[in-house]
């Protein structure tokens, strides 16, 4: 295995997994730079979705795929918007109106009853038909601000204020993000298997 494509059009996930990955021997490279577009999320649950995605890319390149579907899950909603929180608002990726409506869903809920968690669930397909991915998860705990907050980061970061931090994920460096993060925590989950998947592709004869 000497390159992987990630099966994201998303540039703050694109930035942060490479950031992530950047110590491995292994060529890191987005779909969209290989000409493939976004997979149909029909799965109900997150590792569905990104075993989804990860199989398109795989499928489309002939490379193994790293596919990273996340979401915030806030608790006063029942955990939406979860698996919708790309699209929350309606059209996919609009940030700021997914912050807006998750602000106004939220109406003026004190502070206690705004608990929230980041998910991020990874998946790495060998080749599509791989029966057995790798696949690591990560949880990112904190509650939900009444008003955005710093210019970092992307998606729900300026609302998100992590547990432990005074200020919200969007007010992070990058690398204090990843190192805390629901998708840092994936990565680091991973790292074990994914170092061993190289180990062995790199002394087979
Ligand atoms: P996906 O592409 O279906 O996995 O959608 C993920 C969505 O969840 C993103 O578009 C963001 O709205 C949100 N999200 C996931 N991870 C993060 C994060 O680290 N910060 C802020 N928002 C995130």
């Amino acid at each position: 295995m000497k390159t992987i494509v990630v099966a994201s059009g998303n540039r703050g996930k694109l930035a942060e997994l490479g950031d992530m990955l950047a110590t491995l021997e292994l060529e890191v490279v987005a779909q969209g730079t290989l000409g493939v577009g976004d997979a149909d999320e029909t799965g109900l649950t997150f590792v569905e979705n990104a075993l989804i995605k990860a199989r398109h890319a795989a499928r489309a390149t002939g490379l193994p795929a790293l596919a990273d579907d996340s979401g915030i899950c806030v608790d006063a909603l029942a955990g939406a918007p979860g698996l919708y929180s790309a699209r929350y608002a309606g059209r996919h990726g609009d940030d700021a109106a997914n912050n807006a409506r998750l602000l106004a869903d939220l109406g003026g809920l004190p502070e206690t009853q705004r608990g929230a968690y980041f998910y991020c669930c990874l998946v790495l397909l060998r080749h599509a038909e791989d029966p057995s991915p790798l696949l690591a998860e990560g949880r990112w705990h904190g509650r939900v601000l009444t008003r955005p907050q710093g210019d970092g980061g992307f998606g729900y970061d300026p609302l998100f204020q992590p547990h432990g931090f005074a200020g919200s994920a969007a007010e992070l460096q990058p690398l204090e993000k990843n190192r805390h993060s629901h998708r840092g925590q994936a990565v680091t989950a991973l790292m074990t298997g994914l170092r061993r998947e190289l180990r062995r592709t790199h002394t087979k004869p």
